[in-house]
C-alpha cells in the first residue's frame, strides 16, 4: 500500500518520507487518516482559519476513528498504541488536514497522558479516558500563567486549598488550546500548603463546567482553530479524587509526560506543516508555466533548490522526531502505562534534553520552510487561496510556544557547559559568582548599607 502516493498524488511522494518506521497496522491507520483529512478536516481548517471555528467538527472525525483514545490501554477502550504512532498521527493531521486541529490533539494526547499516568486506581479518571472516543471527550492542558509568561512551570496566580470535602482550586491560564471548548482540563497549581516553594505543584482535573472562558475574544496571527486564549477557575471545590496523581506530584508529571508529550507531538505538528507547504509548493510550480520562457516554476534550478534544501531539512526534523518518539517507545515498551503504578516509575524524564532539541529544531525549520515556499510560489502563494499563507502563519506559532525557542537553545547550552543542575527551573539557588561580581562594584559604604539592610531582613 502507498498511500501518501495514491491518495495525495500532487504532493511530495512516500519515497520522501520514513514509511518504513511504521508497522503495517500503522501504515494502514496512516491511509485511513489521510482519507479522512482529505474529505473532512482540511475543508474546515479553512472554516476555522476564516471564521475562527473551534474543530470540534475535526475531533469528533477523529473519535470516530478511535483517535481520542490513541495512547490509552486496551483495557480501557484505547488503542494501545505508542509515541512514534502518536508522532505519525499529529503529522498527518498538520500535513493532509488541519495545523489547529493537530495542535488541539496535541494538547489532548498531552492531557491524556497526565491522566494516564496516574489512572491506577482513580474510577473518576479512568471513566474519563474509557469515554473519549465514545463521547467525544476533548482533553486540554492549561498551564501557562498569566505572571510568568512562558515559564508554565511557574504557576504564581495559582493555587489549591485542601477542604473538608477535597480541594478548592484558583487557577489562571494566560493560555489554554481548546479553551472553553474541551470538556476536560489537566490544571497546574501550586500544592496545597506550599509554603512558597514553587517547585512543589499537583495537577488537579477540572471540567468544562467548572472553568470560565472567553473564547470570542481570542485572536491570533495563526492557529485560529485554537481558541488559545485564557481561562480561570474561579475557587472551585472539586472532589478528592480530582487531584492527579498525590500532592506535590506536579514537576514529575511535568517531566514524565506533560513535557514529552508536548515537545514529541507538537514538533511533528511543524514537521505536518512544513511538509503540506511543501506539497502545495510542489502542486503549484509544476503547473504554472511562464509561456515566454517555455517553462515551468519547477523548472528553474532555484526553486528546486529551496525544495531541496526544505525537504533535506524537514527530513533531519523528522528523523530526530521518531528517533526520540522510538527512544521513548523503547524506554516505556511501546508505552506501556502498567509500570507507573510504581510512582517512582519514571522512564521518560531522562530523555527530556532529547525532547528539547527535537522542539527547537522543528519549529525553527518550520519558519523556514513557510517562508521558502512563500518565495517558491511568489505572488500566488501571498494570496490565501493557495494555502501556503495560512500555513505560515500556523507555522510561526511554533518558535514561541512554550518551552520557546529562546529558552530551549539557553536549557540546552547552559546545561550542557555546566550540568543540568544549574537549570534552576524555580529561581532557587544562589548564583555565587553574579552575586560576587556586583558586590566587587559596591563602595565600602554601599557593602555596609547593604549589609544591614541584609541583616535586618533575616532577623525580621
Ligand atoms: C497557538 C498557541 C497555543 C498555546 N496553547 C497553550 C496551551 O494549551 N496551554 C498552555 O499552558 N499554554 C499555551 N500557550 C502558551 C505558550 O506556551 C506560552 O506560554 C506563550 O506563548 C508565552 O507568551 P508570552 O507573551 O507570555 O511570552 P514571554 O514569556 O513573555 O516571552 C517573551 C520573550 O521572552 C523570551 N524569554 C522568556 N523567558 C526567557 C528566558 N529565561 N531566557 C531568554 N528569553 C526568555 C521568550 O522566548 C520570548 O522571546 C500557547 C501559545 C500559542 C501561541
Amino acid at each position: 500500500m502507498n498511500a501518501i502516493n495514491e491518495l495525495a498524488p500532487t504532493g511530495i511522494g512516500s519515497e520522501w518520507s520514513p514509511q518504513w518506521m511504521l508497522s503495517p497496522e500503522q501504515l494502514a491507520l496512516q491511509a485511513e487518516l489521510i482519507a479522512v483529512c482529505q474529505s473532512t478536516m482540511r475543508p474546515n481548517a479553512i472554516d476555522s482559519d476564516k471564521n475562527y471555528v473551534y474543530p470540534r467538527k475535526n475531533f469528533e472525525a477523529l473519535a470516530a476513528m478511535g483517535l481520542l483514545g490513541l495512547t490509552v490501554p486496551k483495557e480501557l477502550g484505547g488503542r494501545g498504541e505508542s509515541h512514534l504512532c502518536a508522532a505519525m498521527v499529529v503529522e498527518t493531521i498538520a500535513r493532509y488536514g488541519c495545523p489547529s486541529t493537530a495542535m488541539c490533539y496535541t494538547m489532548h494526547l498531552g492531557a491524556c497522558a497526565a491522566a494516564l499516568l496516574r489512572h491506577h486506581g482513580n474510577e473518576r479518571l479512568k471513566a474519563i479516558l474509557s469515554r473519549v472516543d465514545a463521547d467525544v471527550l476533548i482533553g486540554t492542558l492549561s498551564f501557562s500563567d498569566p505572571e510568568t509568561g512562558s515559564h508554565f512551570w511557574y504557576p504564581m496566580s495559582s493555587r489549591a486549598e485542601r477542604t473538608e470535602n477535597g480541594w478548592k482550586v484558583f487557577k489562571k491560564a494566560s493560555w489554554t488550546t481548546s479553551g472553553g471548548f474541551a470538556d476536560w482540563y489537566i490544571i497546574q497549581t501550586t500544592s496545597p500548603d506550599f509554603g512558597g516553594n514553587y517547585s512543589d505543584l499537583s495537577c488537579f482535573l477540572v471540567t468544562k463546567d467548572q472553568i470560565q472562558a472567553d473564547p470570542a475574544n481570542w485572536d491570533g496571527l495563526g492557529m485560529r482553530g485554537n481558541q488559545s486564549g485564557p481561562i480561570s477557575v474561579d475557587g472551585v471545590d472539586i472532589a478528592p479524587d480530582a487531584l492527579v496523581g498525590p500532592v506535590g506530584d506536579g514537576a514529575k508529571s511535568n517531566d514524565e509526560v506533560v513535557d514529552p508529550f508536548f515537545l514529541v507531538c507538537s514538533s511533528a505538528c511543524w514537521n505536518g506543516i512544513s511538509l503540506a507547504a511543501m506539497d502545495i509548493t510542489k502542486n503549484h510550480t509544476t503547473r504554472k508555466v511562464h509561456n515566454d520562457v517555455g517553462m515551468r516554476v519547477a523548472d528553474y534550478p532555484t526553486i528546486q533548490d529551496y525544495v531541496g534544501e526544505c525537504l533535506i531539512d524537514t527530513n533531519a526534523s523528522r528523523s530526530y522526531v521518531y528517533l526520540a518518539a522510538k527512544a521513548l517507545d523503547d524506554q516505556t515498551g511501546g508505552c506501556d502505562w502498567s509500570g507507573h503504578a510504581d510512582l517512582a516509575y519514571l522512564p521518560r524524564t531522562g530523555l527530556l534534553n532529547w525532547l528539547w532539541q527535537v522542539k527547537f529544531f522543528s519549529s525553527k525549520n518550520v519558519s523556514n520552510v513557510v517562508d521558502k515556499m512563500l518565495h517558491a510560489c511568489g505572488g500566488t502563494g501571498y494570496k490565501p487561496a493557495l494555502g501556503i499563507e495560512r500555513l505560515l502563519r500556523d507555522g510561526k506559532a511554533g518558535w514561541v510556544m512554550g518551552p520557546t525557542n529562546e529558552v530551549l537553545r539557553q536549557f540546552v547550552g547552559k546545561s550542557a557547559l555546566l550540568g543540568f543542575e544549574v537549570l534552576d527551573y524555580w529561581n532557587q539557588s544562589v548564583n555565587q559568582r553574579v552575586l560576587n561580581n556586583e558586590l566587587k562594584k559596591m563602595s565600602k559604604s554601599e557593602k555596609a548599607a547593604f549589609a544591614s539592610k541584609l541583616l535586618e531582613d533575616a532577623q525580621a
